[in-house]
């Protein structure tokens, strides 16, 4: 390990925030993986089903108060966090490049300042929630629409961009006054569970509570906890099937960003320099693994041979393999098994009659899980 890795692994956060103490998961170790390397670099214990129900009851406990907070204090405290977020973007940058693969400086740059930017727009939006459609519709009586927050909100979040995925959900939940439990992706709990650390010093008791653990266990049974009033996950299709399951048993409301595939047009007339440049971009920025990822093209027929050509010539070029990190285009993916889906996909278009591959297309050397674009 390089010094600074080794310095990090000293200190990783691995501490579960419930109610406002951290303590250490009191269910089964779960293996947290360096994708560069397939090295393991820690062992975070799961929430069981006590700590989820304690974290449970200690959103309910904290959201009255919370609640009742003027916007005005609700969005200081969130700016609070911005503020702190932004002031360790380095160390937050370098533990999700650990966890995730990513080159660092792509997350200092691309995703650190959207995340603080995320706690101050929301800071700002706490302040200006609208209710449309006041007046008198029954003689003598005012009608209006408010929105209240509804209670403790369960928050599941993807590995593929762990703190992100976390802001996006938190930012505006506390924003409109709800308390939260967390719970990131059992491949990529880093840098959520160090973010627990920075919130506990800024928000009251229990209004952020962060649980690490798999889905089948530590997930279920927090979207199945009765005390929990909305379940907002990102995650696969089957999971949000899940997450209704659970919310039909009591009628929780439900929050759902599931996967995605997103296609392009090349029409015959389009610029191919600009289309190619597109979707190289697009297509294979993150590995590939973002749910507005390009990953399907519909090019005309009269610049179909040339866009595919101009585009696997793109994608060779693209960096993985380099020592100094900031020459990185792209990182591994994120797991051993999502690398072995990834090349089950190309396998099976592969044995199809009508498909070529033209670049890229199989596991690349070295111990990471790195896959030839
Ligand atoms: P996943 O559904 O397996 O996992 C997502 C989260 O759900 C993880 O935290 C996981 O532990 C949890 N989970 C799994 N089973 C659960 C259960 N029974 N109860 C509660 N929680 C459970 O998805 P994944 O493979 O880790 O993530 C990739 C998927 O996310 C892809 O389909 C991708 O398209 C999608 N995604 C969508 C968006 C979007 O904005 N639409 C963004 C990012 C990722």
């Amino acid at each position: 390990m390089k010094g600074r890795e080794a310095e990090m692994a000293a200190s990783l956060p691995t501490q579960l925030l419930i109610g406002g103490a951290f303590e250490a998961g009191a269910g089964a170790p779960v293996p947290v993986v360096n994708p560069r390397t397939g090295a393991v670099i820690a062992e975070i214990a799961e929430a069981d089903a006590g700590q989820v129900a304690r974290a449970v009851e200690a959103a309910g406990r904290a959201f009255p108060a919370y609640a009742a907070l003027p916007p005005a204090e609700r969005a200081a405290l969130l700016l609070r966090l911005a503020d702190a977020i932004e002031a360790e973007a380095e160390d937050f940058a370098a533990l999700e490049a650990l966890n995730c693969g990513k080159p660092r400086p792509a997350v200092l740059r691309d995703e650190m300042p959207a995340i603080v930017d995320c706690f101050r727009f929301f800071a700002g939006a706490a302040r200006c929630l609208s209710g449309s459609a006041a007046g008198e519709y029954l003689a003598g009586h005012t009608s209006m629409i408010r929105r209240d927050p509804v209670g403790p909100v369960a928050q599941i979040a993807p590995w593929n961009y762990p703190l992100m995925m976390a802001a996006w959900k938190i930012a505006p939940a506390l924003a409109a006054g709800n308390t939260v439990v967390l719970k990131p992706s059992e491949l990529t709990p880093l840098t959520a569970l160090k973010l627990a650390r920075i919130a506990a010093g800024i928000l009251p008791e229990g209004v952020l509570n962060v649980i690490s653990g798999r889905g089948p266990s530590t997930g279920q049974a927090l979207i199945d906890a009765p005390g929990i009033a909305m379940i907002s996950l990102t995650g696969s299709i089957g999971t949000g099937e899940r997450v209704i399951q659970a919310a039909s048993a009591s009628i929780k409301r439900t929050h759902l960003e599931l996967g995605g595939k997103a296609p392009v047009i090349v029409f015959d007339d389009a610029d191919i320099d600009a289309a190619v440049a597109a979707v190289r971009d697009f297509g294979y920025y993150n590995s590939g693994q973002d749910c507005t990822a390009a990953c399907r093209v519909y090019a005309g027929a009269k610049v179909y041979d040339r866009f595919v050509a101009d585009l696997a010539s793109a994608v060779t070029q693209l960096r993985y393999d380099r020592a100094d990190d900031s020459e990185n285009d792209i990182g591994p993916v994120i797991s051993a098994r999502q690398r072995e889906r990834v090349g089950g996909f190309v396998a099976r278009a592969a044995a199809l009659p009508h498909v070529e591959v033209v670049a890229g297309g199989r596991d690349a050397a070295g111990s990471g899980f790195y896959y030839e674009p």
